[in-house]
């Protein structure tokens, strides 16, 4: 079963192995229960993904497990490249680096300004100052906030705030960005506006992997859709949420 990592692991330099790669992964939290059974999985570099299916079907542990906050308990995990088992301390904060990840409650810092928020993200990475300067107005247009540099998370909208979290998640170019529910605090013109820009980032290049729960969404952007089911993987195909088994 291990094939294609044999392949991608002696011929790396050659051939680019996908961007995400699960095989025959299985995560049990608590012996004999699997929270992930047997999950196999390829995403190419550029693809928008969804991962949709009821609660408790797995689908934050797979994100859980792609940042390696976690570990499986059998099967191989490849993330940018690089086999997440076999990454040390500081190759682990490397792998964080060129994942973007947005949440469901934004986990924005409410004493700190818009501005701040998102160069948190580059101060931890001691990115120099002038950099700084640059980058977070640059991310914070692309997400339509330029005018909110100097508000605070209360002073804005839910809309407005996941923008702030998704321009956090995007100020350090990353290679993959990963959203566990982003629009499930938002009401629908929001969490359209939000997936709208997930598209657009996903446009200028990076892949993105959204979990949702909101099947007129899915249903209307006809991406790629997995569907986990008590822990497996029953549905993988372009189009909406409508053909799959929910
Ligand atoms: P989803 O995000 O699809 O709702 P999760 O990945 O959060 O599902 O959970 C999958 C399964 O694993 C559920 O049965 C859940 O109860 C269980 N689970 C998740 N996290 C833990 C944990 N830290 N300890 C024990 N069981 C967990
Ligand atoms: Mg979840």
């Amino acid at each position: 079963m291990a094939d294609r990592f044999d392949l991608y692991r002696a011929e790396s330099e050659e051939i680019e192995p996908p961007v995400i790669l699960l095989e025959d992964v299985s995560k049990d939290y608590v012996e004999g229960q699997h929270a992930l059974k047997n999950v196999s999985l390829e995403i190419r570099k550029g693809e928008f993904v969804f991962i949709v299916g009821s609660s408790g079907s797995g689908k934050s542990t797979l994100i859980k497990l792609l940042l390696k906050e976690i570990s499986p308990t059998r099967g191989h995990i490849m993330v940018a490249g690089k086999e997440l088992s076999r990454l040390r301390e500081n190759s682990i904060c490397k792998l964080r680096r060129s994942i973007g990840i947005v949440f469901q409650d934004f986990r924005l810092l409410k004493d700190r300004t818009v501005f701040d928020n998102v160069a948190f993200a580059q101060r931890v990475l001691e990115v120099p100052n002038h950099k700084i300067r640059r980058d977070v107005p640059r991310v914070l247009s692309i997400v339509g906030l330029s005018e909110k540099l100097r508000s605070y998370p209360d002073e804005l909208s839910g809309g407005e705030q996941q923008r702030v979290a998704l321009a956090r998640a995007l100020v350090n170019n990353p290679v993959i960005l990963l959203a566990d529910e982003p629009t499930g605090n938002l009401d629908p013109r929001n969490s359209w506006e939000i997936m709208h820009l997930l598209e657009e980032i996903n446009r200028r290049g990076t892949t993105v992997v959204v979990v949702t729960h909101n099947r007129e969404i899915v249903d209307a952007m006809q991406k790629r859709v997995i569907t986990l089911n008590k822990g497996v993987i029953i549905g993988d195909q372009k189009g909406g949420y409508s053909h799959a088994k929910n």
